[in-house]
C-alpha cells in the first residue's frame, strides 16, 4: 500500500500510469486561483517534478478562492510561488517541488520550460497563453489551457501536430477593454475548482498517454447554471488558416508581440517589467526608501507604501508591482521615479 494506492486502482492509470506520473516534469504557469488547484492535485498525484512559477505575492482578496494561501501569507506578503511550494512540500516530501518567483516572458521561458513534459495553464492573461502556445508548438511540448471568469470557464488540451492549438480558437488577443476580466465580472471559487480539476484530469491523461488526441474538444462550463458543454473541434486544425500551427508564426516567443507592462487582474495594480532582467540589491532599496514612506520587506521583495495610496513592490529581478493604479502610464512614472531605469 503506497500513498497512490487509490489512484493506481483507477484502471486507466494503473501501475504503469502511476510510474509515468512519477517520472514526469510539469510546469505550472501561474499560482493564483487555478494554479493553486492545479499544483495541489499534481503534487498529491505524485508528479516527479512540479515547477510552480508565479510573479505575484499573496493579497487579502486572494483568500476567497486561492486555496493554498492563508492570512499569514498576506501579513508576510509571501510570493505565491514560495507560499505554495512550502505548503505543498508538507503534503508530499517524496517529489521535487520548485517554487520560482518570476514572470514567464519570451526571455525566461527558455529556462523555465525547456526540460518539462507538460505545461499547465494557471495564468490570468492572454499574453502569457499566446507565449505558452508558441513555445509548445516550437518545442513539441503539450499544454493544457484553462481560463475562468465569473462562474464560467473553458478547458482544452493542446498536443502540437495533433490537436488544434490555442490560436486556432483565438487567432488574436482581444482589444483592450473588450474582454471580460476578474475586475469587472468577479470570479467565484467553485468555478476555479471545477476548471482547475478538469485541467488536471487532462494533464493526467496526457502524462499517462491515455489522452485521445483524435477527438479534440474544448469544454465550456458554467457552474452557476450547471451547464457543461463539450464542443467538438475535429477538423478545425485541418481547415488551416491558423497563424501559429499552420502559418508557423511565433510572434510572442520571438518577442515581437507582448507588452512590458500588464494590469494585474483584480488587484488595482500594474506590473512593470524592465526591458532587460536585473539582479537588484533589495537591501539597498530597503534603506534608500526609508524616508519616502512605509517600507516593509521579506527575502523576496521590498514594498514602499506612499502617502498618496500608491505603492511599489519590487522584486529581485527588477520587476515591480505598482499598487493603487490601473493606468500603465502612471505606473511606469512611479517605477522610473522610485526604481529608475
Ligand atoms: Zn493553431
Amino acid at each position: 500500500m503506497n500513498r497512490y494506492h487509490k489512484q493506481q486502482l483507477f484502471a486507466p492509470i494503473g501501475e504503469a500510469g502511476q510510474r509515468a506520473i512519477q517520472h514526469a516534469r510539469v510546469l505550472v504557469c501561474g499560482c493564483g486561483a487555478l494554479g493553486s488547484v492545479i499544483a495541489d492535485q499534481l503534487v498529491r498525484a505524485g508528479v516527479g517534478v512540479v515547477r510552480i512559477v508565479d510573479r505575484d505575492f499573496v493579497d487579502i482578496t486572494n483568500l476567497q478562492r486561492q486555496m493554498l494561501f492563508d492570512e499569514d501569507d498576506v501579513r508576510q506578503q509571501t510570493p505565491k510561488a514560495i507560499a505554495a511550494s512550502e505548503k505543498l512540500r508538507r503534503v508530499n516530501s517524496e517529489i521535487i517541488i520548485e517554487g520560482i518567483v518570476g514572470d514567464i516572458t519570451s526571455e525566461t521561458i527558455r529556462e523555465l520550460a525547456a526540460d518539462v513534459d507538460l505545461i499547465v495553464d494557471g495564468t490570468d492573461n492572454y499574453e502569457t497563453r499566446f507565449l505558452l502556445n508558441d513555445w509548445s508548438l516550437e518545442k513539441n511540448i503539450p499544454w493544457v489551457h484553462g481560463g475562468c471568469i465569473g462562474s464560467y470557464g473553458q478547458v482544452m488540451a493542446i498536443v502540437p501536430g495533433k490537436t488544434p492549438c490555442y490560436r486556432c480558437i483565438l487567432p488574436e488577443e482581444p482589444d483592450p477593454g473588450t474582454a471580460l476580466t476578474c475586475d469587472t465580472a468577479g470570479v467565484i471559487a467553485p468555478a476555479v475548482h471545477v476548471i482547475g480539476s478538469l485541467e488536471v484530469s487532462l494533464a493526467l491523461q496526457l502524462l499517462t498517454k491515455t489522452f485521445d488526441d483524435s477527438k479534440p474538444s474544448i469544454w465550456h462550463v458554467d457552474v452557476w447554471r450547471g451547464d457543461f458543454r463539450k464542443i467538438d473541434l475535429t477538423g478545425l486544425k485541418e481547415a488551416g488558416g491558423c497563424p501559429a500551427c499552420s502559418g508557423g508564426q511565433r510572434d510572442w516567443l520571438h518577442g515581437q508581440r507582448g507588452a512590458r507592462s500588464a494590469v494585474l487582474c483584480g488587484r488595482n495594480a500594474v506590473q512593470v517589467t524592465p526591458s532587460s532582467r536585473a539582479k537588484l540589491s533589495l537591501e539597498k532599496f530597503r534603506q534608500d526608501w526609508q524616508q519616502l514612506g512605509v517600507v516593509t520587506s521579506n527575502p523576496y521583495l521590498v514594498k514602499l507604501a506612499l502617502n498618496d495610496g500608491t505603492s511599489v513592490t519590487l522584486f529581485g529581478d527588477g520587476r515591480a508591482v505598482i499598487g493603487g493604479t490601473e493606468e500603465i502610464s502612471v505606473a511606469r512614472g512611479i517605477y522610473s521615479r522610485y526604481v529608475g531605469q
